[in-house]
């Protein structure tokens, strides 16, 4: 999510055709310095100011330099970011992100630092500009179909850092993704915090009907959005991320039995396979209930690959809590999972809650499901050897640049040999050998 943000940042400045920008990794270099940034767990958000300060000489050296903060932790902190770093120039939040040539003109107009972190709801969604055609060799795109979180998880700031639940039109997002088709995108991955929560507003009626459950009140729901998209011919793959178990619907889990193009891969994320530990994190399902819908999923798609997010340390989590989550692990067989210690987050319920377990019980508890996840992973992996995959070349391989890199329907990495002029096109490779995080592969000629 952050990373689409951060592109779309570029986009809306290139866009407002006043100036010319170019990207530019070097810093010495930039007249805008934009930070984006994350508060889900406070080390990123201590993070912030230590890379601010790194940047701050640059000040003195160019004075018209722009610092910005934007993201979450803008959101959270707001003018007090300025109190504590005076050089930043605009702080703005992920809804105000279109905004930022306005703050950047009133900025220099004034010469006082700009703060917006509001929350104009679906203003944002409105103002963006389409995607940059920058990136022609990119046969990938992600589209943002919904912002925010209305869960209210104990231990989560995204309701209070990026707002409640805001659904993008639905005509709307067909028609970036028919643009994106026409440029030559073939596969599309649609974001939100809560993706599967979409109700976008239809102007029309398209298909579907009120009894059915695809739309009511001129909503269209996840499943029918996917529908439309697997509709249009040039676009292969189509994936989803990230989802809430509680608005994964039966309509949305038949879709993924009745559409080919839909990926057999799905994020998930369960945070912990105890159910006391799921009620004091206010997530509203049972493990029985997470595992039953896993198992309605695997019947729509025996061969789905399962990936999650766990939280471990939650404030009381006993040896016995624990021990039900690495039960989950086993008796659902997760293919990956963004694993994280629980991290005290300001102004949410957890951050009050009795934690009485050591930190070093957390990070030995951590280190033993990653481990555990890995071992499953590399076992799906090797499964995968002597199999033809069809693959999205996304470009040169990250450790040698002489090979490709592409990525499987069930999202793992395979290197391989093979031309330039393979970048941006799905092919099939046959797997002939599984490494701990990437697979090794051949490009499959064809007869
Ligand atoms: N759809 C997701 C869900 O079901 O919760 C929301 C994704 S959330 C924005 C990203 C992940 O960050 C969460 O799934 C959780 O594992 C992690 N996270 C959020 N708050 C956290 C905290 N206070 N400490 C550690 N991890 C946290």
């Amino acid at each position: 999510m952050n990373e689409y943000d951060s592109d779309k940042m570029v986009d809306i400045l290139a866009g407002t055709g006043t100036e010319t920008v170019v990207r530019t990794d070097t810093p010495e270099d930039a007249d805008i310095i934009l930070f984006n940034t994350c508060s889900v767990r406070e080390k990123a958000q201590e993070k912030v100011f230590h890379d601010l300060g790194r940047v701050r000489h640059l000040k003195q050296l160019k004075p018209g330099l722009v610092i910005g903060v934007g993201g979450c932790v803008a959101s959270q902190e707001g003018a007090a970011i300025v109190a504590r770093a005076p050089y930043v120039d605009i702080v703005f939040g992920p809804q105000t992100l279109h905004r930022l040539p306005e703050l950047i003109a009133a900025r220099r107009a004034s010469g006082r630092a700009q703060v917006d972190v509001s929350f104009p709801e679906i203003e944002k969604f409105d103002a963006l500009p389409p995607a940059s055609t920058t990136d022609t060799m990119s046969a990938a795109a992600f589209v943002s179909i919904m912002e925010g979180c209305s869960k209210y998880c104990t231990f989560c700031v995204v309701p209070y850092t990026r707002g409640e639940e805001v659904s993008r039109p639905f005509e709307s997002v067909l028609a970036e993704i028919a643009s994106l088709a026409a440029r030559g995108v073939g596969e599309i991955t649609l974001l939100g915090q809560n993706v599967n929560a979409y109700r976008g507003a239809m102007s029309c009626s398209a298909g579907g009907s009120a009894a059915d459950g695809a739309q009511s009140d001129d909503f269209a729901d996840l499943a029918l959005l996917i529908e439309a998209i697997a509709d249009m011919p040039e676009i292969e793959r189509i994936r989803y991320t990230t989802s809430h178990p509680r608005e994964l619907t039966q309509r949305l889990i038949d879709i993924h039995a009745s559409t080919p193009k839909l990926v057999p891969h799905l994020h998930l994320p369960v945070q912990s396979g105890s159910d006391r530990i799921l009620a004091a994190m206010k997530r509203g399902y049972t493990v029985l209930e997470y595992k039953s819908l896993v198992r309605k999923l695997r019947i729509a798609r025996p061969e789905l690959s399962l990936s999650t997010d766990f939280i471990v340390g939650f404030p009381g989590e006993t040896a016995e809590d624990f021990e039900k989550t690495m039960k989950l692990i086993d008796d659902v067989g997760f293919d990956a999972s963004f694993s994280f210690i629980y991290s005290p987050r300001p102004g949410t319920p957890a951050a009050d809650m009795a934690d009485d377990t050591p930190q070093e019980i957390k990070v030995e508890r951590l280190m033993r499901l990653q481990k555990r996840i890995e071992e499953l992973a590399f076992a799906v992996s090797q499964a995968m050897v002597g199999t033809v995959q069809r693959v999205l070349v996304e470009g040169h391989a990250r450790k040698d640049a002489a090979e490709l890199a592409g990525r499987t329907a069930n999202n793992r990495v395979v290197n391989f040999a093979g031309g330039e002029r393979l970048i941006g096109q799905f092919i099939d490779v046959t797997i002939t050998a599984a490494l701990p995080h990437s697979l090794r592969g051949e490009v499959v000629i064809a007869a």
